[in-house]
């Protein structure tokens, strides 16, 4: 039994699972699994109504091997230094897996965000970058945060303006931040990143046809009943992408309550509903109840948790009737639980592989910063010249004339927002072959042990190829 277990000594034991598999020295593993460096601060805010207050927040690089350390900024009560730790570790294997070349970080701030104002909030983000710039725990190659839980592009506004603020000769300060507004140096898609990265995930893993037969499922997404947890950020992108592509959303869970449909949710009309209404309660044709945790145990095929960690635990373990967990979130099913869920041949997809996509557009925004331009703004109408000679070539040789509609899409170059989206594509895909042949080749173990053993396996080779610092 593990229940005692801390959140980074979960994730550490995911670690030494995957390790034994590999012959890597002890004391390079030691390393890789070590958190480098944690930062905790405290800060006073000045309330709206005068009062003074402590805030209490912390930002954690687990990872060095390469740079900058990268990882999101949350705003919860959860926070503490453990969490961010293991969250921290996360993004160290999870940039392993999808192969994008960053080392680790995380960062949090102790609050309940419903608890402040709009004007408090900025307050403590500007406050908080402060203090990372004082100490060297910020900046395009030190650190880049990004969103997380209870944070949005709104923040990361507040953090490049502090931040640039700060150093306004420094040509390439957007790059200290991802997730920004459009308008701030954002990149289109980042906002649905994490979700469609999800979404593709899934697709893949419903696509295998040897692991849908022993789930007992089809492959393909159309008509698979979709449970999602949480519809923030990522749980809504991903539900939406999820819906449009056929499956069916049987149920979905906010912290007010559960809604249930086992024919389907409309799922257009409740987020309208929700939009006007502030609330999914009382939802009209679904069953409303007002228990969040009960929609992880209604049946499905595929369950979506896209809140917090710990959600799926050795309590409720034995009550999962879905088939396929997908990890949206960071760490929602315990360490515990992960092993009971394996024994009843649920298929896990690990949140180190599934929420992936978000960094990897976070790489694409960084990128974008670095080059001071629109990703795809010299080759956009290179492109489309060449496509409409090779179309007028075909013309010519064919003696007929196409229609210029239809000469215009095909001929059509490609828009930053093409570029992100085939680029997420490409690296969930190519991620997911990855882990798959990993599984093959280390007597079919489970997903997230194969996608652990793929990133320490990678991670390895850095440090072997850096050498080992005196
Ligand atoms: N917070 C997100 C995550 O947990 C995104 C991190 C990033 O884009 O740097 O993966």
């Amino acid at each position: 039994m593990s229940s005692h277990l801390s959140f980074f000594e979960q994730v550490n034991r995911y670690f030494e699972q995957a390790a034994s598999y590999l012959k890597i020295e002890p004391g390079l593993l030691q390393q890789i699994k070590s958190c480098n460096s944690v930062y905790r601060i405290s800060f006073p805010l000045r309330r709206d109504d005068g009062s003074m207050q402590v805030i209490h927040a912390w930002r954690a690089e687990h990872s060095h091997h390469k740079t900058p350390a990268k990882g999101g900024i949350r705003y919860a009560m959860s926070v503490n230094e453990d969490e961010v730790m293991a969250l921290a570790a996360l993004m160290t294997y999870k940039c392993a897996v999808v192969n994008v070349p960053y080392g680790g970080g995380k960062g949090g701030v102790k609050i309940d965000t419903r608890e402040y104002s709009i004007p408090e909030i900025e307050r403590i983000t500007r406050r908080y970058t402060f203090e990372l710039v004082r100490k060297n725990f910020i900046g395009p190659g030190i650190d880049v945060p990004a969103p997380d839980y209870g944070t949005s592009k709104r923040e990361m506004a507040w953090i490049v303006d502090t931040y640039r603020s700060l150093g306004p000769n420094d040509l390439s300060a957007e790059a200290c931040v991802t997730g920004k507004p459009v308008t701030q140096g954002g990149v289109a898609g980042r906002t649905e990143a994490t979700g469609r990265g999800c979404f593709f995930g899934i697709r893949e893993a419903v696509s295998v046809k040897e692991d849908m037969k022993k789930l007992g499922l089809d492959t393909g997404l159309d008509g698979k009943k979709v449970i999602v947890q949480g519809l923030g950020n990522v749980g809504y992108h991903a539900a939406k992408f999820l819906h449009d592509e056929g499956a069916m959303i049987v149920a979905v869970s906010e912290i007010e309550g559960t809604l249930y449909d086992e024919s389907g949710l409309d799922f257009e009309k409740l987020i309208s509903y929700r939009t006007e209404t502030g609330s999914i309660k009382d939802f009209p044709g679904a069953k409303s109840m007002d228990d969040p945790s009960v929609a992880l145990t209604l049946p499905c095929d595929i369950l979506v948790p896209a809140a917090l960690e710990n959600q799926i635990t050795i309590e409720n373990a034995d009550q999962i009737q879905a088939k396929i967990v997908a990890e949206a979130a960071n760490g929602p099913v315990t360490a515990d639980a992960t092993q009971k869920l394996h024994e009843r041949g649920v298929m896990i997809l690990p949140d180190i592989y599934l929420n992936a996509g978000g960094v990897t557009v976070s790489y694409f925004e960084w990128l974008r910063n670095l080059q001071h331009a629109k990703l795809g703004l010299m080759d956009k109408r290179f492109e489309e010249n060449t496509n409409t000679k090779i179309l007028q070539t075909v013309e010519n040789a064919l003696g007929k004339k196409f229609d210029p509609k239809v000469i215009a899409k095909v001929a059509q170059g490609a828009d930053e927002i093409d570029l992100v989206n085939s680029g997420l594509e490409e690296t969930m895909v190519v991620a997911y072959q990855e882990i798959r042949e990993i599984q093959k080749s280390h007597k079919n173990v489970d997903l997230r042990t194969a996608a652990f053993i793929s990133a320490i396996s990678k991670i390895a080779v850095d440090y072997e190829e850096l050498g080992i610092f005196p």
